[in-house]
């Protein structure tokens, strides 16, 4: 008998623990077949030499900006797939805020078809709640939405927030789909405050729109939302957690028995607000990176200490106009919220397991197993057992290098921090569903190989 593919002379690594390094994998039909020693693999009809690597289920990045349908000139189905397939991960989930808005079943539909024509990895999206559209939750759950996301505050694409009464309201109504409702859990009016303030007094440097969303509106935000939640009994989680207070509190609604999860991104765990001083509006995103301190218990509380579920890049694409670029210390209220991430968040994470920060079973559950269990695609995605999809991401844990051109991303708007950024480790080769979509430097995927998850709440 001979498999369709074979990874081979790596070690194995899950939430449970590692073997290696004279392990592999067989695949057959898009499925594990078999884990196990090297002599004890079937023959394949093509063999991944994967020596010297680890390898671990697919990478999962739940919080990218794909940006299609509508805002394609920022970035697509294709180039931001891409990108994840040269970054080492084997699904992504997109978030609503494209154009249309994913507010209704079509747009949703719409959403998908596209990702069905352009991905190369696995994909699946979210659908937003607004304070017009919750009579849709029902319909949205049947189209196949992965969860439900609700802007709290002004945000980027101007989605209207709903007011605390209308999110009690989403809340029932998403208990009843059994799947997961997510925040952009920041107040808007502590956040609209202060801009307004800062504008007023000329306080135009990129570290001023970061303190004009101070940790407390971050807070405040996550403990509202889950104090409804224990009202309504509805799983809630917290996108891109950047503070230790944050995480904090997410720890304490864990304590109290409330279904709640969070994410955090590699920036905020890599960077403190410095970077504002460094690198400008370049690193410019809501919520801001924060200062040594809140990093410090970030770490401590939130990846320590278990509070935080997740890691997702909130993989943000705009061009170099809409960043400013050529003036990256501009008034900064002229630039705009977000950068790429997708191609960096294996070198961090690997960069971390360098330094001793983290093990590599911890960050397999992290970025790997957690975001696959807290939105319904485990064990197809996340566990690497025998019978699930064969995703896996194959690392070199010891190789230094530097990103010395944000033009080598696959991107299409490529504007990052990381440019100039010094990691260990990086992703060598990508598997999705049994197929080599990244080795040897290359993309080997055409668009439209990637598929949609089915969710499974
Ligand atoms: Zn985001």
């Amino acid at each position: 008998m001979s498999v369709d593919l074979v990874v081979e002379h790596c070690t194995i690594v899950t939430p449970a623990g590692r073997t290696g390094p004279e392990m592999g994998v067989a695949v057959e039909d898009e499925t594990i077949v078999a884990i196990g020693h090297v002599d004890q693999l079937p023959d394949a009809d093509r063999r991944l030499d994967a020596e010297g690597n680890l390898l671990l289920p697919g990478i999962i990045d739940c919080h990218i900006h794909n940006r299609e349908p509508g805002l394609e000139y920022k970035e697509d189905w294709e180039s931001a797939t891409r990108a994840a397939a040269a970054g080492g991960v084997t699904t992504v989930v997109g978030m609503p805020n494209t154009d249309p808005v994913i507010d209704q079943p079509e747009h949703l539909e719409l959403k998908f078809e596209r990702g069905e024509a352009g991905a190369h990895v696995d994909f699946q999206s979210y659908a937003v709640l607004t304070s017009e559209n919750l009579e849709m939750i029902p319909a949205l759950d049947a189209a196949g939405a992965l969860g439900f996301k609700i802007f709290l505050g002004s945000t980027v694409g101007d989605v209207p927030p709903p007011t605390d009464g209308e999110i009690l309201e989403a809340m029932a109504k998403v208990r009843a789909t059994g799947k997961r409702l997510g925040f952009h859990e920041e107040n808007g009016e502590i956040i609209d405050f202060y801009t307004e303030k800062f504008k007023r007094e000329g306080q135009n440097r990129p570290i001023d729109h970061a303190h004009s969303r101070p940790v407390i509106a971050e807070r405040e935000a996550i403990e509202r939302m889950i104090s409804f939640a224990e009202e309504t009994g509805v799983k809630v989680h917290m996108y891109h957690v950047s503070s230790g207070d944050g995480a904090a509190a997410v720890g304490r609604g864990k304590e109290r028995g409330v279904d709640v999860t969070a994410e955090t991104t590699p920036h905020y765990l890599w960077f403190t607000e410095d970077v504002y001083h460094e690198k400008g509006n370049v690193a410019r995103i809501q919520p801001p990176i924060r200062d040594e301190h809140q990093q410090a218990t970030l770490w401590e509380v939130g990846i320590d200490g278990g509070a935080i579920d997740c890691i997702a890049t909130d993989h943000a694409p705009h061009t170099d106009d809409e960043k400013g670029v050529s003036d990256p210390f501009g008034n900064t209220w002229q630039s705009i919220s977000g950068f790429v991430g997708l191609e960096t968040e294996v070198p961090v994470m690997s960069t971390f397991l360098a330094k001793g920060r983290l093990t590599a079973e911890e960050w397999v559950e992290l970025h790997s197993t957690r975001p696959a269990q807290v939105w319904g695609m485990y064990p197809q995605k996340g566990s690497l057992q025998v019978g699930t999809d064969a995703d896996f991401t194959i690392v070199d844990p010891t190789v230094e290098w530097t990103l010395e051109d944000r033009d080598t991303l696959q991107s299409k708007s490529t504007v990052t921090p990381f440019e100039g950024e010094s990691f260990v480790g990086k992703a060598t080769a990508t598997v999705v569903r049994g197929q080599i979509v990244y080795a040897d430097g290359e993309i080997q995927s055409e668009p439209g190989d990637g598929m949609r998850v089915d969710v499974n709440p």
